[in-house]
């Protein structure tokens, strides 16, 4: 499986990485709800690669600044 890390709010490549075995306990998500896990990972099964919707460390710190950013679903256009 081919797992890609973008961000979710400039889009920006983060990561990835390769892997025949990678559970949802490995990548750390089952303290996650169905829901909030629906909701940070697509799976694209064509190109059979999982896509991991994070945020950038330059989000990150711009969103601390700016918390009124997070009320907007894509702040960056
Ligand atoms: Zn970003």
């Amino acid at each position: 499986m081919h797992i890609v890390y973008y961000c979710r709010h400039c889009k920006a490549f983060l990561g990835s990485l390769d892997s025949s075995r990678v559970s949802l306990d490995a990548l750390g998500f089952t303290s996650l709800t169905e829901q909030e896990i629906s909701d940070i990972i697509e799976y694209h099964a064509e190109d059979q690669t999982t896509y991991v919707k994070t945020v950038c460390e330059y989000c990150e710190t711009a969103l601390e600044q700016n918390p009124a950013l997070y009320l907007t679903s894509s702040p960056i256009q």
